[in-house]
């Protein structure tokens, strides 16, 4: 599966939310895990696969890969924690990102039960990460202009050498 890459406008632009969770989801979710596993990552978004729908798996080391359907961000710490971030969709390109230390979530799994969830640290930090994907928002978008102009002008070199 192809994983969008950043300069696509897909990666852009807002996700729609799911109308009806059918069965077809549980394939969904099942391609999005297996593209983000063989991606080496902890998170992916529809949008990063092209399909423009409130839909994203997150999996990190010691938890089971969870599914979010039409999350909702329901509550975030005043306490802010920053930490090193990647995407699938700028490979080799990291950078610290200031986000809450905790929040609580809601959101709907690939068998369309809703769920509730409270939690802190990366778990947070990756829901947090692929929740901006649905709204269009790359994690370079959350850096100081002179620091994401500074970035990624150097990951542009790098990438366009290594297609020459
Ligand atoms: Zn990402």
């Amino acid at each position: 599966m192809e994983i969008l890459q950043l300069g696509h406008e897909l990666l852009h632009k807002k996700a729609e939310p799911v109308k009806t969770i059918g069965p077809e989801y549980q394939k969904i979710a099942a391609d999005l895990v297996e593209a983000l596993h063989a991606g080496k990552g902890i998170g992916l978004a529809g949008p990063q696969i092209g399909r423009m729908e409130r839909i994203f798996a997150v999996h990190i080391e010691g938890d089971v890969p969870r599914i979010f359907i039409n999350p909702s961000i329901i509550e975030t710490s005043k306490e802010m924690a920053k930490y090193e971030e990647g995407c699938l969709s700028i490979p080799g390109l990291y950078a610290d990102v200031m986000r809450p230390q905790t929040i609580k979530v809601q959101a709907w799994n690939e068998n369309g039960k809703p769920f509730n969830l409270e939690v802190s640290g990366l778990l947070a930090r990756v829901i947090l990460h692929e929740y901006d994907h649905l709204e269009g928002i790359l994690f370079t978008d959350r850096l100081s202009e002179p620091k994401r102009n500074r970035i990624i002008e150097k990951y542009t070199k790098q990438t366009t050498r290594k297609k020459t």
